[in-house]
């Protein structure tokens, strides 16, 4: 049996990361099982499936990079055969009408549930049953003559081919009732796998108010889509060992259903921010480079491209998400820059530093060559003879240079500014601060 999974979406507009955390596991078993992965669009709401919130689903899709098989189906497309199905459901007394609530409005097609206990066996949360005590008819199409979500995604699903059907945890009582319309309809009833929610640290179901919750935030905050992929895949599955940066390729490789886990599992957004960084540091430099000056752009600084790749090196291991960069380079490319306040009030504006600066200024105006290791070597002497310790003297000639107290190594920022600006910087954080 070849499997065949889907991922079907009600578009709102937004895709929520605990969505397209199940779009990514059944995306992860249809390529580990040689099957394929299908999209089916829920567009029922026709007021909150609108076009454009279905081009955001499909943007989302692909700059996430989940290639599905095949066209979409759309559900709004298969009404008809929903109704006809509801009609022979009807015909064969597994179904009846209904005015329900008696308000004269028309009668419901209701499913007659078969009275008996409903038992599966989910793929992550082991055997599940409802007795039939606990489960009532429910309606299957509406009095307006609009079919019910439980009966268009199942004979979707039937129609799809679908052999798994993966998906959150909020459906676990849908699928009760879903097997039984199943059975009704003569269809062979997948297999079900029911994965846990995402949640916040205090154990809630993770929404906006906990942070950014919408794939879009992330793609505008300058996450990578495979570090988003790669992190979303391994909350809640682990492959087995200690593996946590993973290609999609040994994601594939070693997922399986027995492997996800059934209790909730937290979303951590510093864990999220590291594993970016972590795929940030592997791009080739030339990508790394052309996410740079895109940024550069997009900020509005000009930059001359052999000077801007040295910056873009020397920042290169600090950038966790592509927002980090402009903020972090920008002082190369103006001495308009900003200075930290507190820096430059806890660091800056201190008695000796004045004279400290005219004497770095000096040795460094004299050396005769100006690079890594004549600056590196020059102020650690000065450090030295002087007694004034690293701390009374690199913290002010950064704060000076760069605006700021952190940043890569000083002495490489020292050789790709270069001395011009060296000395200049100097004079102007001097004339402002210490004068
Ligand atoms: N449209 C439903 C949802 O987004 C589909 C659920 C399912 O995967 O069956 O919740």
């Amino acid at each position: 049996m070849k499997v065949r999974t889907r991922f079907a979406p009600s578009p709102t507009g937004k895709v929520h990361i605990g969505n397209i955390r199940v779009a990514i596991y059944n995306w992860l078993f249809a390529r580990h099982t040689g099957g394929e992965f299908v999209l089916r669009v829920e567009d029922t709401d026709i007021e909150r499936s609108t076009p454009e919130a279905i081009h955001a689903l499909f943007d989302t899709m692909e700059w996430l990079n989940l290639d599905v098989d095949g066209e979409p189906l759309y559900q709004t497309s298969r009404q008809q055969a929903h109704l006809d199905a509801a009609e022979t459901l009807l015909e064969k007394g597994l179904a009846y009408k209904e005015d329900k609530g008696g308000t004269g409005q028309g009668e419901c097609v209701i499913f007659r549930m078969p009275g008996t206990d409903v038992t599966f066996v989910d793929g992550i949360k082991g055997k599940m049953t409802k007795k039939a005590e606990n489960m009532q008819d429910f309606v299957i199409v509406r009095s307006n003559g609009t079919p019910v979500f439980h009966l268009a995604n199942v004979l979707d699903d039937i129609e799809q081919g679908i052999t798994h059907v993966i998906r959150g945890d909020d459906h676990v009582e849908n699928t009760f009732r879903h097997i039984a319309l199943y059975e009704a309809l003569g269809a062979e009833v997948p297999n079900f796998s029911h994965l846990p929610m995402i949640v916040n640290h205090q154990g809630k179901p993770y929404s906006k108010r906990d942070g950014d919750a919408f794939v879009g935030d992330y793609r505008e905050k300058g996450f990578l889509p495979d570090a988003l992929v790669n992190y979303l895949a391994l909350l809640g599955w682990s492959p087995g060992d200690d593996r946590e940066v993973m290609t999609r390729e040994e994601m594939v490789e070693a997922f399986t259903l027995e492997r996800c886990q059934s209790s909730a599992a937290q979303f951590d957004m510093k864990k999220l921010t590291w594993m970016n960084g972590e795929y940030m540091q592997k791009l080739p430099m030339d990508d790394f480079s052309a996410i740079c000056f895109g940024e550069l752009e997009k900020a509005g600084i000009d930059a001359e491209p052999e000077y801007a790749e040295k910056v873009f090196e020397l920042v290169r291991e600090r950038v966790r998400t592509v927002a980090d960069i402009a903020p972090m380079v920008s002082y190369f490319f103006t001495d308009d820059y900003e200075y930290d306040e507190k820096a430059v009030s806890k660091k800056l504006q201190k008695d000796g530093v004045a004279e400290t600066l005219a004497q770095v200024r000096a040795i460094l105006e004299a050396l005769p060559s100006f690079d890594m290791a004549s600056t590196d070597k020059a102020l650690h002497d000065f450090v030295e003879q002087s007694g004034l310790g690293f701390g009374a003297v690199m913290p002010p000639v950064r704060i000076a240079v760069s605006g700021t107290q952190s940043g890569p190594d000083l002495f490489p920022v020292l050789a790709v500014l270069g001395r011009e600006q060296v000395l200049k910087r100097i004079d102007q954080a001097v004339a402002r601060y210490l004068a």
